[in-house]
């Protein structure tokens, strides 16, 4: 996929979006979805992707939509920091497959690091249902007390 392939609308997060396929949801408003990776690098992996738009990298999304994917992206980012009390999180974008991009829905990666442990595969190695729902469950807990 080159950084101008047109826009599928039934790639994976489209298909999250309308309701067609499942995600362990922490947060979302009418901009903005954010859901568990199902594939983390690392415990507390979020995805935030805009909603309303058919973006599927950086080049293609509205200066509008980019700004309110961030702002959450920070605010989602210091639910992760005070719940699950990492050392660092690390964000990631990727455009084109040549750089990584696997899903082709434009979306930011927030990925808590632990001292002392090492960066997961990307995409690699799916994680436990339980744990993942566990997880879900106290960052919707914490993102819901944050503002
Ligand atoms: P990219 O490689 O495009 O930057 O990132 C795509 C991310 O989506 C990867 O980290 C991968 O683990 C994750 N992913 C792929 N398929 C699914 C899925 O069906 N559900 C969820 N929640 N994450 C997915």
């Amino acid at each position: 996929m080159s950084l101008h392939t047109p826009y599928d609308p039934q790639n994976i997060f489209a298909r999250i979006i309308r309701g067609e396929a499942p995600c362990y949801k922490v947060y979302e408003d009418e901009d903005v979805l954010a859901f568990l990776d199902l594939y983390p690098q690392s415990p507390g992996h979020t995805l935030v992707i805009p909603r309303r738009s058919a973006a599927v990298n950086l080049l293609d999304l509205e200066t509008g939509a980019l700004c309110r994917l961030m702002t959450v992206a920070q605010r989602l980012t210091r639910a992760l920091v005070e719940e699950l009390q990492p050392e660092g999180v690390q964000l990631a974008q990727f455009n084109g497959a040549a750089a990584g991009q696997t899903v082709f829905h434009i979306h930011v990666h927030l990925v808590p690091r632990y001292a002392g442990q090492g960066l997961g595969i990307h995409a690699a190695q799916e994680a436990d249902p339980d744990a993942l729902q566990a997880l879900q469950a106290r960052l919707v807990r914490r993102i819901a007390a944050s503002s």
